[in-house]
């Protein structure tokens, strides 16, 4: 109950608010207090609070004590779990609700559902039994972007609802499922959030007020090291997915819905294409549909707008939707329409108001809803749930990819910790105790490679697909995923229309809502082959050494466990004692670091930052009896002082690096020794990284992670910082992807000119993607090369029809989406915030392109409503096949110069990589193209996911890593960020070489 008085003081309240807007149409407050009767001892959530549902922001503390006294005060229904730290040190907590005598038993409950998951050995009688005796559970997911504040309120009120209310409907639900509740999928980027928001928000609705335009450093959609949790199940990077794919496996939940909230109108499934074809198409759209249609009839009932299918597909398995869909879940995404960057009200376009408190409503109803339909179909949905664990099976036995290899190779860590990835998604890996043999095997050089007999060595990894987990393990692995055919020729017919198009006219945004490619095995850079055939192999299971969850101890708790977790497979150390590293022998000459292992580079900076001194030989070196490549680093004992020994020993085991130890600098053969002239010294990297407005947050977090994770240190510096510091005490500065016009205009003609003075005295500027695209405007001309298309600007610019300046106008969408972009996005439109998952904005690589309004593309062009014509002429302005079209994240094979420091370590002659934008970079003239596409037509770029008619012929000839001098510095241009998602783990140490090597260049 609420005390008389707060009631009063919240109706005046809302009577104010009531006046405020009396002019604009505001949906009716809803009653989130009329489903009782309610048990009295159970709180409602507001005698905590202290305010009514959706007036002001909950923070994770106050949320905490809601939680505690309703779980304290209905101890029958519902029980806490803590399920891990955040970076920030916030307890995670999942709350088990449900009935009485079902809480009295939750251990036989996940019992019973882990014997339904793994249908081996179970008859059909006994998983009958199971699915009648069992009730359903379902995993509600809350605010996993931290900013899409609705979902967090909702949250509280279907806690709430589910512990205090006597109402038959939900005592019903309370007996046939177990609600898992999520409470906070991403605490650290809520708290963010609201602390900005409650601190500066009057409830103004105007889309242009203050409120609703979150700051850099806030921007609560991400995770504390910015990453978008809601991408992260491919490389699970992240402490927050950890945590949650741990509880999701010791629970495995046959419904699983992810709230979201940052749609126009409400959005829930079915969802729309492409699907991911590993899922059963049948079986997956059905149940997709009948959640959708239930939830559809509660939705009419009240009146309320909602949508279905449209862009909100089911493909990348990186989603909270897709992953548990590809586990036998029904998982769905909803995405509720106020809140979060809306704030409290929002005036939408048609002027009409949408406010928190109504977009709490809609999710606490679709909530509630989905628990009831899953309650009513508990055995069917069991039954499929135990059918498709079992089919699963069956098709890993009879597809013709049965089973993959994955070899150590010369970077076992990294090998390591993709196998962790796997095994942290239940997926069952062995470990070959002897060689075997496959007389099919596909290598993964191209994209039909063909079959051939192949001996593998033990120590491969063994992923057979006939497991529960076939089908996760399929879409992680595999090459390349099949698109829909009929949505693939949609996307291809906009594509025809756009290219028609004029310059100025809004183009056809396409249907991708994220990258079409990413398979581990590529991202990681690990040789891996598929094969037909499963003979059996003396195999040992892998498993992951468990890992303590909890408070007390710091060193294993929030960031410091974050940071711990380990470079090089360090939780599969105890199984692999090859990963373990070291050195060999006390030297009294020289240590000799390979450079062949991503650890090796986290080795060389952490002595550098120690000021040890170091070298690299830049010619093959022979030494301690055999030749290094060019690349190897070389400590020479004389040049350090006696700590080196002690320090080299134990960083060499934390790296998981086999460090050699010499006694003598005579080389046996060849022109290079340990104290040849061509060995030359390194220089500790003092490095600037840009922070700021123009900065995708993204790049720059999966950066500042990598960087926490490899112990290098950096100032992270606004541009007005830079452009006023002392930028002489440091060599080098990163400019992680970003807007190329926003960098310019907040750089200015003075900015751009203090960046060169520094790289002419010697510095080294490493720009990133949209940072590349700025280093190459003519105006900015820090580099000789440009940009595929950009030749067209500077044609019009002498027309004088197009501005080819950046606009100074800012800022745009937030820059944490910003995966890809076209140079200079100017508009301010909040509207553009809405659903695309993805930033694929389809104007093509050059700078300055008018912007396309994402969100009316959206709204207006329907799958199959889109007219089958193309315009009758092509626009004079029009420039077919001249300007790429931005590519949505295919993995293209890219060639090594390996004649230049940026690929020391490197051996091979080509690496996947990944092309996510339409960024294709002419060769640099004055400089050294470190990684091309080739020119030579018989070689296919394409390796896996959906590149446009003109991708390849466009592609061809360009650089995708790019290093020039200027005076004594360089400057240094990816194409691509190298660091992406956490998820490319191949390009981890040419990114390092931009920096380590740079006196070397
Ligand atoms: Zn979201």
């Amino acid at each position: 109950m609420i005390p008389k008085g707060r009631v009063l003081a919240l109706l005046t309240l809302v009577c104010v608010v009531l006046t405020i807007t009396s002019s604009a149409q505001q949906e009716p407050r809803f009653d989130f207090y009329t489903r009782g009767p309610y048990r009295e001892a159970v709180p409602r959530p507001q005698i905590v609070t202290r305010f009514d549902v959706g007036d002001f922001h909950t923070n994770y503390a106050t949320m905490e004590r809601v939680i505690e006294r309703i779980a304290g005060a209905a101890p029958d229904r519902v029980r806490v779990f803590d399920i891990g730290e955040t970076n920030e040190y916030r307890m995670m907590h999942l709350l088990a609700i449900s009935a009485p005598e079902n809480i009295q038993r939750l251990d036989q409950i996940k019992a019973n559902i882990a014997r339904l998951s793994d249908p081996r050995g179970l008859s059909p009688a006994e998983a009958q039994q199971l699915t009648a005796s069992t009730p359903v559970i379902v995993w509600l997911n809350y605010t996993i972007h931290g900013n899409e504040s609705a979902s967090f309120e909702a949250m509280m009120q279907v806690v709430y609802q589910l512990a205090a209310s006597d109402e038959q409907a939900t005592q019903d639900v309370l007996k046939n499922t177990v609600a898992l509740v999520n409470v906070c999928a991403n605490p650290d980027g809520h708290e963010r959030f609201v602390t900005w928001y409650n601190s500066v928000g009057v409830g103004n609705p105007e889309p242009s007020a203050a409120e609703h335009e979150e700051p850099w450093s806030i921007y609560g959609r991400n995770n504390h090291y910015r990453f978008n949790l809601n991408r992260d199940n491919i490389a699970t990077s992240q402490v927050e997915t950890r945590h949650m794919q741990r509880a999701y496996l010791e629970w495995n939940p046959q419904v699983f819905v992810d709230h979201h909230g940052q749609t126009s109108q409400f959005f829930f499934p079915p969802a729309g294409l492409p699907i991911n074809p590993n899922l059963p198409p049948e079986m997956t759209a059905r149940w997709l549909t009948a959640f959708g249609r239930a939830n559809a009839a509660q939705f009419d009932a009240r009146g309320w707008d909602f949508y279905v299918r449209d862009i909100f597909d089911l493909f990348y398995p990186g989603y909270w939707d897709s992953w548990p869909s590809l586990q036998g879940a029904t998982g769905m995404t909803y995405e509720t329409d106020g809140g979060g960057w809306k704030g409290l009200r929002w005036k939408r376009d048609d002027e009409t108001i949408v406010t928190l408190r109504s977009a709490i409503a809609k999710h606490f109803i679709a909530s509630l809803t989905t628990l009831e339909t899953a309650s009513r179909e508990r055995a069917a949905r069991l039954n499929d749930y135990y059918k498709f664990r079992q089919s699963a099976i069956e098709e890993g036995r009879s597809d013709k990819i049965k089973r993959f290899v994955i070899l150590p190779g010369r970077d076992p860590g990294r090998a390591a910790e993709l196998i962790e990835n796997l095994l942290r998604a239940g997926i069952e890996v062995s470990v070959a105790q002897q060689s075997f043999r496959s007389q099919r095997a596909h290598d993964y050089s191209r994209a039909d490679s063909p079959a051939g007999a192949r001996d593998f060595p033990a120590g491969s990894y063994v992923v057979n697909l006939a497991q529960p987990q076939k089908r996760l393990a399929k879409a992680l692995l595999e090459q390349n995923t099949e698109q829909d055919a009929a949505f693939q020729r949609e996307q291809l017919a906009r594509y025809a229309r756009n290219q028609r198009r004029s310059r100025s006219a809004a183009r056809e945004e396409y249907g991708f809502y994220d990258i079409t490619s990413w398979s581990l095995p590529f991202a990681f850079g690990v040789e891996t082959f598929w094969t037909e055939d499963a003979g059996a192999f003396a195999g040992e299971s892998l498993r992951l050494t468990p890992r303590v969850v909890g408070t007390g101890d710091p060193s294993n708790s929030g960031r410091a466990a974050a940071i711990a977790a380990g470079i090089g497979g360090d939780a599969l150390q105890m199984s692999a004692p090859a990963l373990r590293g070291g050195v060999t022998a006390h030297a009294s000459i020289a240590y000799i670091i390979p450079y062949d292992r991503n650890g090796a580079a986290a080795l060389a900076y952490r002595l550098l930052r120690d000021d040890f001194k170091l070298a690299v030989t830049t010619r093959q070196l022979n030494a301690g009896g055999r030749d290094w490549p060019r690349g190897t680093i070389v400590v020479r004992v004389s040049r350090n002082p006696d700590a080196l020994h002690e320090r080299i020993a134990s960083l060499a085991r934390e790296t998981g690096v086999e460090v050699l130890g010499v006694n003598s600098g005579f080389s046996e053969v060849g022109d290079t020794g340990i104290g040849s002239e061509t060995v030359i010294s390194l220089k500790r990297p003092r490095i600037i990284v840009v922070a700021d407005e123009p900065v995708s947050q993204t790049s720059y977090g999966a950066m500042w992670w990598l960087f926490d994770r490899y112990g290098v240190d950096f100032t992270p510096m606004t541009v007005d910082a830079i452009k006023r510091a002392r930028l002489d005490n440091y060599n080098v500065i990163i400019m992680p992807d970003g807007s190329a016009g926003r960098y310019f205009a907040a750089l200015g003609k003075s900015g751009v000119d203090t960046l060169r003075g520094w790289v002419e005295r010697g510095g080294t500027l490493v720009c990133v993607k949209g940072a590349a695209v700025f280093a190459a405007l003519k105006d900015v001309n820090l580099t000789s090369a440009r940009l595929v298309g950009s030749e067209d600007e500077e044609t019009q610019k002498t027309e004088g029809t197009t501005p080819q300046q950046p606009t100074t106008t800012t800022p745009s969408t937030p820059a944490g989406e910003s995966t890809s972009s076209t140079g200079a996005q100017t508009t301010a439109q909040p509207a553009q915030r809405t659903p695309q998952r993805t930033t694929q904005t389809g104007t093509g690589g050059a700078p300055a392109e008018p912007q396309v309004v994402r969100e009316e593309a959206n709204q207006t062009e329907k799958m199959d409503g889109a007219p089958p014509d193309l315009p009758p002429i092509a626009s004079p302005s029009a420039r077919p096949g001249r300007v790429p079209e931005a590519v949505p994240g295919a993995i293209m094979r890219a060639t090594l110069d390996r004649t230049t420091p940026l690929t020391y370590g490197y051996d091979e002659t080509t690496l996947p990589v990944l092309v996510d934008s339409g960024y294709f970079f002419r060769p640099s003239k004055e400089g050294t193209n470190a990684l091309i596409f080739s020119g030579d037509e018989n070689q296919p770029l394409r390796l896996a996911g959906f590149i446009w008619p003109d991708t390849e012929r466009l592609l061809r000839g360009t650089s995708y890593v790019i290093e020039e001098p200027t005076g004594r510095g360089h400057v240094v241009l990816y194409a691509e960020d190298p660091n992406f998602r956490a998820i490319w783990r191949s390009t981890t140490r040419l990114f390092f070489n931009s920096f380590l090597f740079q006196p070397v260049f």
